[in-house]
């Protein structure tokens, strides 16, 4: 970590919001308003565990209540303390904004390292840590909706869930308390993978960019580009896999807690992987050259880096020595204020995090929206699709078996057409175009305002303007 003078979290935050308000039309009273964290909720509670009560320290901090609920994961991590949640919790509050899901901003920690527990005491002490939040609403499907984080997956979701509907019996809705939950505790097709797919959508829309690709000195497509990852966890390993495997990208590095592996051919992520899975690390994997500083290899020569494991890890100590002319945060806060001002200054161009890894809150949108409905989306659409493409495929049918037209349907062509959408693709679809959608609003104001020379600033200033507006509306 940073030895130079470096802001906290929560600070650097507000510096990057400060930035973009500076930009910004908004009356002092309106503009505070709006950066203040709302409320931090702490908590300290017991849990007999091997005969003995150990104390445990949460956390659920609101940032923004001009939409509710409120939403944002629950981490577990050693790391979680007041400053990092309400820094979260502050860019949940954006990140929604900006892709446009109708929530406030919020987040939780607790302060624990999960794998020094086995499988029965994490649930006694999540079911604990979830009871003190949801008997004070701040778990609740209209007013606070936690989602997975940094250490915690749709395991804990579902103890949540359950407990929240052991509390409160009679609410038809408590599935919708939680999102990230397994599929078959009301979960959604395609919510695990949704991170580090809307990572993949958001590069391909960067591609898809040419004045964008210009700034950061990268032509041609993403095929063949080398891509340094950092975390295997949820977020980097589904970002490099379908990065991998579905658009030809070469995983040149992967940096995990017990050291780097890097490999200028390309790493098999799915390989890497299931070691980490059986070996705990990825120390010992054959096919790479191993580094035990796993920091250094950030430093290493590539087109793209995806920091997808925790903040602060380029920062003022090594902001200067980065050489990706492009960096995607996947994870929340990995590039400190004052390393963004360096890798601006060297022309590094930045996806920020509150776009970049805003495909997890989008699919927990749908979630939530498919919990209250209580149906599955396609449900009731999927074979009405099918039967009207069934008739155009019979008229096709008809017309290719008349030999004086001379044309044929291609192979695949009827079983691919006929398919209706079901659940996942949908997701799938919905997600893409969320993506696209905000990285063109972004980039609108990136290549056409002298004053905005980065996606970060331009994505701040989208995301204040529309908490603005709907304070605004309140009457505030
Ligand atoms: P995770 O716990 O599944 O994975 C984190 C990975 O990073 C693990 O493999 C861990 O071993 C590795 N790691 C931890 N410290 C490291 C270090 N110092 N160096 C290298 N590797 C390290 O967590 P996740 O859910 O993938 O979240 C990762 C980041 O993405 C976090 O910043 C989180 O806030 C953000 N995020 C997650 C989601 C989500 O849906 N899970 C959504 C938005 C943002």
């Amino acid at each position: 970590m940073a030895t130079l003078k470096e802001p906290s979290f929560r600070e650097s935050v507000d510096l990057m919001f400060n930035r973009a308000v500076a930009l910004l039309d908004l009356s002092p009273g309106l503009e505070e308003k709006i950066r203040v964290c709302n409320s931090t909720y702490t908590v300290r509670f017991g849990v007999r565990l091997r005969g003995q009560i150990h104390t445990f320290t949460g956390y659920r901090s609101v940032h923004s209540e001009h939409m509710e609920p409120v939403k944002g994961g629950i981490r577990y991590s050693m790391g979680v303390n007041q400053d990092e949640v309400e820094a979260l919790a502050a860019l949940m509050t954006y990140k929604c904004a900006l892709v446009e899901v109708p929530y406030g901003g919020s987040k939780g920690g607790l302060c624990i390292d999960p794998r020094q527990y086995d499988e029965h005491e994490l649930e006694l002490i999540t079911r604990r840590f979830a009871y003190e939040l949801i008997k004070r609403d701040l778990i609740n499907p209209a007013q606070n909706v936690p989602a997975p984080d940094m250490g915690t997956g749709e395991r804990e979701m579902a103890w949540i869930a359950d407990q929240y509907k052991r509390m409160k019996t009679t609410d038809i809705n408590g599935n919708a308390c939680v999102t990230g939950k397994p599929i078959n505790a009301g979960g959604i097709q395609g919510r695990t993978e949704a991170t580090g797919r809307g990572v993949q959508f958001a590069l391909r829309e960067f591609f898809r960019d040419p004045e964008g690709m210009k700034k950061a000195g990268l032509t041609g497509s993403l095929e063949g580009k080398r891509v340094i990852v950092q975390g295997l966890g949820n977020v980097g390993y589904h970002a490099a896999r379908f990065l991998a495997e579905e658009d030809g990208v070469l995983i040149t590095g992967i940096i995990e807690r017990d050291g780097a592996l890097f490999n200028p051919k390309g790493l098999d992520v799915e390989a890497v992987a299931s070691w980490m899975r059986s070996h705990g690390g990825v120390s010992g994997y054959p096919d790479a050259t191993h580094t035990a500083s796993g920091a250094a290899v950030l430093e290493e020569d590539c087109d793209i880096l995806i920091p997808a494991a925790m903040e602060g890890v380029i920062n003022l100590d090594n902001a200067e020595r980065i050489k990706a002319p492009l960096i995607i945060e996947a994870a929340n806060g990995p590039i400190t204020a004052g390393a963004d001002e360096i890798l601006r200054d060297k022309g590094v161009v930045i996806i920020p995090d509150m776009y970049a890894n805003a495909g997890g809150v989008t699919v927990s949108y749908f979630e939530w929206v498919k919990n209250l409905s209580h149906i599955r989306f396609g449900r009731m659409g999927r074979r009405q699709e099918e039967s009207r493409h069934h008739l155009i495929v019979e008229e096709l049918e008809r017309l290719s078996a008349d030999k004086q037209l001379g044309w044929t349907l291609s192979p695949g062509f009827k079983d691919k057409y006929l398919r209706g959408a079901g659940e996942l693709e949908l997701v799938r679809s919905g997600l893409d175009d969320t993506m696209r959608t905000a990285y063109q609003a972004m980039r609108d104001i990136w290549h056409s305002r002298d004053d905005v020379h980065d996606l970060r600033t331009s994505a701040y200033i989208i995301s204040i303007s529309r908490v603005a507006a709907s304070y605004r509306a309140k009457g505030l």
